[in-house]
């Protein structure tokens, strides 16, 4: 999709939406850009929604996660110091994806878990533990009986 950007840019107060699909991400984004006295501003969120496998007990589930959307657009970027945060627009008709993109990467959590409190999978016998307790001793207890009762050589 492209956003036609030459009046929002010409013309302060003026506003107009976007709406872009990232199959890619599994992702749609909305919002708006808008002219702000004179500054250009994109404002929205992206919603992720995928099924992916558990971080944690490696079991499927729906994933969703939404991400704003923030940035100030300009034509020009004068002081090199500044333009991480600038994105610099070189064509009124601008394809936002790449930034979106970016966005959506940089946004989603480090562990995605089914809910926030799996219990995973058991160290020791691999059962999934949110099914069921298994018989296996706990790893707490399993350090501490190690500790104090070191396994024979022949068995390291
Ligand atoms: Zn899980
Ligand atoms: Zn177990």
């Amino acid at each position: 999709m492209k956003i036609e950007l030459e009046s929002v840019f010409n013309t302060p107060g003026m506003t107009v939406s976007f709406a872009a699909e990232l199959p890619e991400d599994h992702a749609r984004a909305s919002g708006i850009v808008r002219n702000h006295a004179g500054i250009v501003e994109m404002e929205g969120t992206a919603t992720v929604s995928q099924r992916i496998p558990c971080d944690r007990c490696a079991e499927d589930f729906d994933f969703t996660c939404t991400i704003p959307i923030s940035h100030t657009l300009v034509r020009e970027i004068a002081d090199e110091e500044d333009d991480a945060e600038l994105t610099l627009i070189s064509d009124w008709s601008w394809d936002p994806s790449e930034l979106l993109h970016e966005d959506v990467v940089l946004g989603l959590p480090p562990v995605a878990l089914c809910s926030a409190d799996c219990k995973g999978l058991c160290p020791s016998c691999g059962c999934n533990r949110n099914m069921g307790e298994c018989t296996c001793v706990p790893e707490s207890q399993l350090a501490f009986l190690l500790r104090d009762f070191p396994p024979p050589e022949e068995l390291v």
